[in-house]
């Protein structure tokens, strides 16, 4: 069983997604991290902008264990990770370990750009997180503890152009994804939203 969850930064896809696994009782994997591994560490490598070469031989090299969440969560690596994730061979070699991850037992929640289009079009549910940018900075704003809502703001229309924009795995709804779109919810209405549609897609 996979349930692929995307959508744009901040949507609330992360805690939705995990939400999920525990519901389910799944595994859960949050595959923007492996891009912000690769985003940090082209940044160590060479400051910014970050170069395509420290980029795909970061993601060639990549070892999960290597990182602490707390390194990743900054908009700087944020914005590191959506420019090396443009880059084709950055996808390509961080799609085996996601595609092994997805045929864990007894099932796997996945969430990214790409899941439900790209890495799992198999998966079984798929769901598309939304809301609009500016409750998406809002919501950023409260997490970073920043006091610039504009430059948060920014800096999310910034990411949502580039990952929408690009060549390879753009960010984009699977045809037949679920759209939830929380900008009017709170997170208790969305993770019921989410386990229902999901629910809804395992008996069809
Ligand atoms: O979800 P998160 O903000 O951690 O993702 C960081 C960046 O990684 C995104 O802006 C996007 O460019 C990239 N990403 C991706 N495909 C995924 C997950 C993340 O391109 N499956």
């Amino acid at each position: 069983m996979i349930i692929a969850v995307d959508g744009p930064a901040a949507a609330g896809k992360g805690t939705i997604a995990r939400a999920l696994a525990k519901h389910f009782g799944f595994h859960f994997l949050d595959t923007g991290s492996l891009y912000r591994m690769v985003g940090l560490s082209a940044l160590r490598a060479g400051g910014e902008p970050i170069s395509a070469r420290a980029a795909v031989a970061a993601a060639a090299s990549l070892n999960p264990l290597a990182y602490s969440d707390e390194e990743l969560r900054n908009e700087q690596v944020g914005s590191a990770a959506s420019i090396a994730a443009a880059i084709p061979e950055v996808r390509t070699a961080l799609l085996d370990f996601q595609r092994a991850f997805a045929r864990k037992e007894p099932g796997a929640v996945l969430d990214g750009r790409d899941i439900g289009t790209v890495v799992c079009p198999e998966a079984q549910a798929k769901l598309f997180i939304t809301a609009s940018p500016e409750v998406r900075a809002r919501r950023r704003q409260m997490e970073l503890g920043s006091s610039d809502y504009e430059s948060v703001l920014a800096d999310i229309r910034a990411r949502d152009d580039r990952d929408s924009k690009r060549a390879t795995a753009p960010l984009v709804a699977a045809k037949d994804a679920v759209v939830l779109d929380t900008s009017e919810m709170d997170i208790e209405a969305a993770v019921l939203a989410a386990i229902r549609a999901a629910e809804a897609r395992w008996v069809h």
